[in-house]
Formats: structure tokens, sequence, C-alpha cells
């Protein structure tokens, strides 16, 4: 059955919380059967209260029901809508990284196929925390921004890693209808965590510095100033103890 929209927000508008993905405001916006939903003023993120997450057994326990098959042609097809518009714009030889590739790397396969290299990182099932000290011509989430716990720092780590020219490409819902909210099975899953709009990506890339582009109705792709120029150089730790990635000619130059 589903709840009354009415009965749903009628919470206590008195409280506020700092939104996970941009540190803004944010203000209650929905309970649905004790789970408690804010709504941030800025980005218009919606996220689960920070006191409900779910504990990493619990996240790994869920992740295990999951079926992730490289082989299954369905699965495929569903990454497909992030992998057919980011083959779209590299360069010929890229390398990536696939944040949060989960047990099977589908994705990995799909773009290695089509002449990049593409390494692994997930904390649950391949953990390579040296992934995260090198640079990259494109870093892709798929279905993995919703669980994220600290998106803010996340993204900010991520954007971190591009070259010049370099693609951040996004797959996850991007908003439901309010009115929906509550019964919409994406929420339901008790690991998703924190629910975006384009805006709020649009936010997030505006205060990272990058250009957002929305290329699928749940893909968005992220893009870095500049053009690409491979640099094997590790990210170097500005004085703001943020990352950044230069092309092999910024590099030069900044060595002179
Ligand atoms: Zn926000």
């Amino acid at each position: 059955m589903a709840w009354s929209v009415a009965q749903a927000l009628a919470m206590d508008q008195s409280t506020h919380a700092a939104c996970r993905v941009c540190l803004g405001g944010a203000r209650p916006f929905m309970t649905v059967q004790g789970r408690r939903y804010w709504r941030c003023r800025r980005c218009r993120a919606t996220e689960l209260d920070a006191a409900q997450l779910p504990d990493p057994e619990t996240e790994l326990q869920h992740y295990l029901t999951h079926r992730n098959d490289p082989a299954d042609a369905g699965y495929r097809r569903f990454l497909s809508r992030l992998a057919t518009p980011l083959l779209e714009v590299l360069d010929p030889a890229s390398e990536g990284l696939d944040f949060g590739c989960g047990p099977g790397p589908a994705l990995a396969a799909m773009l290695e196929a089509a002449g990049h290299r593409v390494r692994l990182h997930d904390l649950f099932f391949r953990p390579d925390p040296a992934a995260l000290g090198r640079c990259y011509d494109f870093v892709t989430l798929t279905e993995v921004a919703e669980h994220l716990h600290r998106p803010h720092a996340v993204f900010r780590q991520l954007a971190g890693l591009l070259r010049p020219g370099g693609r951040l490409a996004v797959m996850t819902a991007l908003g439901i209808d309010d009115r929906r909210f509550a019964d919409w099975r994406y929420r339901r899953d008790p690991t998703h965590v924190v629910f975006y709009r384009v805006a709020t990506f649009r936010y997030l890339a505006r205060s990272l510095g990058l250009d957002c582009r929305r290329v699928a109705p749940d893909v968005v792709l992220l893009r870095k100033p500049g053009s690409g120029g491979k640099s094997s150089t590790p990210p170097v730790v500005a004085a703001s103890n943020t990352r950044f990635c230069a092309s092999t000619t910024e590099t030069a130059r900044a060595r002179a």
C-alpha cells in the first residue's frame, strides 16, 4: 500500500543536518517505515539519516546477494548504458579505474575489449588502495554512488585522479517524483543511502571544477577541463590536501 505523502512529510521541520554530498544544509524530507530521509536545500540530494547508515557487515551480506556475472548478456546490456556513451568519447588506449567494481568486473571486461586498460578497486571485493594513487583518463562508478556514506569526500578524491580532459562516468538512478519516493524499489534497497538528481551532479561538478553532461536517463559524464596527454606520475598533493593529475606537458612545466 502506498504511503500517504502528507503522513510521511509530517516531520519536525525545525531540525537540520549537513548534506553528505555538498556539505550544504539539509532538512527532514520523509520517514518511511522508520527510515528517516533528508533533502539538501542546495544540491537537492536525498539522504538516509546518518545514524541509520548500514554497517559494513550488513552491506557485504547484501552485496553477496547481487548477481553481477560478466557473462550475463542482460547485465552487459545494463552496463552498456554507461559503456556506450563513454566509449564514444575516449581516446584509443585510454587508462581507467573502475571504482567499486564489485565481485564480477563486467564493465572492465567490456572496456578492455574496446582496447582500453582498466584498473579495479572495490572496498569489499577487490581492495587496491594503490589504485587511488594514480592518474586516469576515466573513472567509472556504476551503481556505486547511491551506496556512498561520504559522497563529498569520494567524488572529490576521484575528481583529483582525472587527467586534464578526463571523465568521471557515473551510473545511478537520477531522481524520482517525490510522491513515488516511499514506494520506489531503488529506495527499498537497504544499502542505497543517497539519491541524486541531475541538479545534484551539476552542483557537484561545478564545485569540483568539472563539466557535467547527462548522456542517458541514469548516466552522467563529468569532464575535467583541458586536453589529454598521458602522465604516469602519481597525483600531486596540493596545499589543500587534495590531489590533482597533470598532463605530461603540465607536469614537465611544473618541474621546470
Ligand atoms: Zn547537498
